[in-house]
């Protein structure tokens, strides 16, 4: 089984084939990306036009290298799958109508996959993990832990009442003086410093709801920053940026860490041991947090996945695989199926108060 898949949902353009082996192995045969990174880094965030119309300009090379890199023809794929959201609408559209016109074009099976879910299904793609597991989703527009019950069976246990955590450190790098996007910048200036010298807050810890908020952290680093400045009258030294970088990210591992025990509990009691406690997005990036996890769930005796870095961020590879997954449960999706800004995961969910699925 092959699958062709699209990514276009915020500011990376990717494309990807993806084969499933008779024995059930899955292979990547091309992941083709093109970032947008410096487009954007100007602004000091995604802009949603400029991102729409880089994904028009590039996305029909993009697919013709993912196909001549896989070394596939499409008449040789069993489907083609595209994110139809949750994203910047503008962007979603043109990966969305991409898909939908190669499939009507070559007749095969069209596969319309939400953007979270490719990356609750990434450790299924990297490592063959069997559901359920816990799956802690960390990326700069979402903050969630979810029980990844099984293809279209997600409950959210928890997710942020503010800010995104990929947000949170952008927002402190930003502070910092870092360019966007921050979070790397902070995680090497973090290596440095000293964590125990600033006391910020752990938001919710204790909670019995495995929700985050992340905003009074991000407020309490700002607080600290402005002392400083007018302390050193202006510039920070490059010992205090290390130091409320390391400040930062120990609170921010404290309180995953609180959280994910919070979503165990509830886990367990619904659906017994997870097989796994599983990090996508591109926080998962972030070396400190996932060696804080891995000892952690070292303890409980549960193996702790986070797929390479490149598997972790958006693209396309997840998509196909996301395609494969709903494909060989005997599902497609009709042509008329809109784009989504919005598409909780677990749609029972109630949603948080700043609207951030
Ligand atoms: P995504 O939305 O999944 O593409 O992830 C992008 C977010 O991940 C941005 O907010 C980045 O700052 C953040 N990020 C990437 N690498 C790291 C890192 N090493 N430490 C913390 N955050 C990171
Ligand atoms: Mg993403």
């Amino acid at each position: 089984m092959r699958v062709l898949g699209i990514e276009t949902t915020c500011d990376e353009t990717a494309a990807a084939v993806v084969a499933l082996n008779p024995m059930g192995g899955a292979e990547i045969l091309s992941n083709e990306i093109m970032s947008q990174i410096a487009e954007h880094a100007a602004y000091g965030g995604v802009v949603p036009e400029l991102a729409a119309r880089a994904h028009v300009e590039v996305i029909d090379r993009l697919v013709e290298r993912a196909m001549a890199k896989a070394g596939v023809a499409f008449a040789d794929l069993d489907g083609i799958a595209a994110a139809a959201g949750p994203g910047l609408i503008g962007g979603v559209i043109v990966g969305l109508t991409t898909g939908k016109a190669l499939a009507l074009a070559t007749g095969k099976p069209f596969l319309a996959i939400n953007h979270l879910e490719a990356h609750a299904l990434t450790a299924r793609l990297t490592d063959g993990i069997e559901f359920p597991y816990l799956l802690l989703l960390v990326s700069g527009g979402h903050t969630q832990l979810i029980a990844v019950e099984g293809v279209g069976r997600y409950r959210r246990l928890g997710t942020t009442i503010d800010d995104a955590l990929g947000e949170a450190f952008d927002k402190v790098a930003k502070m910092m003086g870092f360019p966007y996007p921050g979070g790397p910048y902070v995680e090497k200036a973090a290596l440095t410093g000293d964590p125990k010298r600033f006391a910020l807050p752990r938001p919710m810890m204790g909670r019995p709801t495995a929700d985050f908020s992340l905003s009074g952290l991000k407020t309490a680093v700002r607080l600290q920053v402005e002392k400083l400045k007018i302390e050193r009258g202006g510039e920070l030294k490059a010992h205090d940026v290390a130091d409320l970088c390391a400040s930062f990210q120990t609170a921010v591992i404290d309180t995953i860490i609180d959280r994910i025990k919070v979503a165990l509990r509830l886990f367990y009691a619904e659906c017994g041991m997870p097989n796994a406690v599983v990090v996508a997005g591109g926080v998962a990036a972030n070396k400190a947090i996932a060696r804080a996890l891995t000892s952690f769930t070292a303890e409980l005796g549960l193996p702790l996945i986070v797929p390479p870095g490149h598997l972790c961020t958006d693209n396309g590879a997840m998509i196909a695989w996301a395609g494969i997954e709903k494909l060989r449960l005997g599902q497609s999706d009709p042509m008329d199926f809109a784009p989504r800004a919005r598409w909780p995961l677990d749609a029972a969910a109630e949603p948080v108060h700043h609207g951030k699925a």
